[in-house]
């Protein structure tokens, strides 16, 4: 039986995706041939990469507003540094928000081509919050923040308003939630959190704020270039794009993000519940920011740890423990994860008090 898998990442996609993805690699839409062998420029693939742009900035409700929706390699990491590389002026400066381990990757890319302003950081209580009240300066080339932090359980529930182009990386809560997306100029997510396999990195940019550096980028690292062919400056990572196209159709079939998040929040809601409930569990996250997609607690008493690790692997349950840098237990709720696997880890906690 499957496993109910709470993998932070790579993590669960919808059961039909594997099964459609697994077919296309023996036989790709009746060709008699694999996705895999295929050239991407063949016009069955071109119509994949072509149906997956558009199928994103459907969804995000970013159509004719000027977006570009890419398809690129390197993981959300790569974006850590093209982003300043394609938006912060020479001798300029960008503004960003400290909120866990990914967004202070980001700001170590980002010091390598100018000055980084900190608005806030809540490194001192190792991440457990947002900050909130920072004051973001209006003469930076842009302010970059982290919408979940999926180590450390948190989740941006505002964004601010600023007069500065709006960065944001949501590789672990993208397609998860309503917002208004048009309020962010550019957008990044590495697709192994909620949209696909490993490999391919999504990026969502509105493209009037391109092209104003000033400094020589190099072609593959220049979204501009990445726009102008159409996200195949070079052979782009099909398998990849191909089983987001899966998730993306599966998302818009379930009715979108609005009907996405509505079982988001009933699982969130489920399992902290019972955190706050359970005399045995308690939450890590500040509450008013605890993530809808990755929850973050630990045992009150850790002496039971053997115990109810048995019990939640006994379950069925994979992919529960923490990140080494909390400790405890991290559950990632992501899309594909069915209510059903929530409510097993909560009688297992149940389980777990009525045994001691
Ligand atoms: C996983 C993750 C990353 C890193 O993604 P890669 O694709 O492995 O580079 C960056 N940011 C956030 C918020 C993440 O969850």
């Amino acid at each position: 039986m499957k496993k109910h898998n709470y993998s932070a990442g790579p993590c669960i996609l919808p059961q039909e995706v594997f099964e459609k993805s697994a077919q296309a690699i023996l036989n790709f839409n009746g060709m008699d041939l694999s996705i895999l062998e295929i050239s991407h420029r063949s016009k069955e693939f071109v119509a994949v990469m072509e149906e997956a742009r558009a199928l994103v900035l459907e969804l995000l409700g970013l159509q004719d507003k000027g977006y570009q929706a890419l398809f690129l390699h390197g993981g959300a990491s790569l974006e850590f540094l093209m982003v300043p590389y394609n938006l912060m002026k020479e001798n300029g400066k960008a503004a960003y928000l400290d909120t866990g381990t990914w967004a202070s990757g980001a700001i170590k890319e980002a010091k390598h081509f100018g000055e980084t302003v900190l608005v806030a950081s809540s490194k001192s209580d190792n991440y457990n919050h947002i900050p909130k009240q920072y004051v973001v300066p209006t003469d930076a080339d842009y302010f970059h923040c982290t919408s979940n932090n999926t180590i450390f359980g948190t989740q941006m529930k505002e964004f601010p308003e600023i007069g500065i182009p709006l960065v944001c990386d949501m590789s672990s809560d993208i397609f998860s939630r309503k917002l208004d997306f048009s309020k962010f100029d550019l957008i990044y997510a590495g697709a192994q959190k909620n949209m696909g396999p490993a490999g391919a990195t999504l990026v969502v940019v509105k493209e009037s704020i391109l092209g104003k550096t000033g400094r020589h980028i190099p072609a593959m690292l220049d979204y501009q270039q990445h726009i102008a062919k159409e996200s195949m400056y070079n052979t782009p990572p099909v398998f990849p794009i191909y089983a987001s196209l899966l998730t993306l159709q599966w998302l818009k079939k379930m009715g979108g993000i609005e009907a996405i998040e509505k079982l988001n929040d009933a699982k969130a809601q489920l399992l902290y519940d019972e955190i706050d409930r359970n005399p045995l569990f308690k939450g890590t996250a500040a509450i008013e920011d605890r993530s809808k997609m990755n929850a973050t607690f630990v045992l009150n008493n850790e002496v039971h740890t053997e115990t109810f690790d048995k019990l939640w692997k006994a379950a069925g349950i994979s992919g529960l423990t923490g990140h080494r840098s909390v400790g405890g237990y991290r559950a990632s709720m992501y899309n594909a994860l069915p209510i059903e696997s929530v409510q097993v880890l909560v009688d297992v906690m149940k389980e777990l008090e009525h045994k001691i």
